[in-house]
């Protein structure tokens, strides 16, 4: 599994797109047990990705197109979520800097940076609910070389059947089982992407 700049560009854009369509369903999630923004942050945060790469056009590599969305999520998204999206984004830049294209344990290492940087930003573990417990098992599959989209979707169905013991969630305590995290949710949609074009 091979990721080029041109992929990771188009698949952002089709993240933002994706974003854009469930963007009710993740506020109304965040409804739930939350404070009911998360759609609204991810779409206003992804939109402003999309408009940037879109104006752009193409990056010279993985780093400096990696660093400018970390940038544009930190600046946009707010709430609980910018932050570690921004983390997530910020770390792949380190990890991409002056590659053009990346594949094997350097692309595995880079999910693995990018996850652990999400993590000790937000003071979690996989686990308790976040979406943290996508991003382990996304950076998982992809060392393992396994099919990336089928350990999404598990790890969607697992993270859905949990209680919520990290962030905003937390408060509402037993009340979170069986309901979707919207942070679990937004990230399946950006994974899935990603996982779409590394599939090829
Ligand atoms: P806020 O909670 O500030 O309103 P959002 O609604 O945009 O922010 O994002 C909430 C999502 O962020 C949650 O569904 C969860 O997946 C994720 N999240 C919240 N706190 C943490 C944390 N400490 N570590 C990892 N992820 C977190
Ligand atoms: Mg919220
Ligand atoms: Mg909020």
């Amino acid at each position: 599994m091979k990721l080029t700049t041109e992929q990771l560009r188009s698949a952002l854009i089709k993240a933002a797109e994706q974003i854009e369509q469930h963007k009710d369903e993740l506020t109304d999630l965040d409804r739930e047990i939350g404070d009911g923004d998360h759609g609204i942050n991810m779409s206003r945060g992804f939109q402003a990705v999309q408009k940037t790469l879109e104006e752009h056009g193409e990056y010279e590599d993985l780093g400096a197109l990696s660093k400018e969305v970390g940038m544009t999520l930190i600046k946009t998204v707010g709430g609980a979520s910018g932050p570690l999206y921004g983390t997530a984004f910020v770390k792949f830049a380190g990890a991409f800097k002056g590659k053009t294209e990346v594949e094997g344990a350097e692309l595995a290492d880079a999910f693995h940076e990018a996850t652990e940087g999400i993590k000790s930003r937000g003071k979690s573990e996989f686990g308790q609910k976040t979406m943290v417990d996508i991003w382990t098992p996304f950076q998982e599959a992809l060392s393992q070389e396994g099919d990336l989209k089928a350990a999404i979707d598990q790890a969607l169905a697992d993270t859905k059947a949990r209680i919520a013991t990290k962030g905003r969630a937390s408060y509402f305590g037993e009340a979170t089982e069986g309901v979707q995290d919207p942070g679990s949710l937004s990230s399946a949609l950006l994974l899935g992407e990603i996982a779409e074009v590394l599939h090829g």
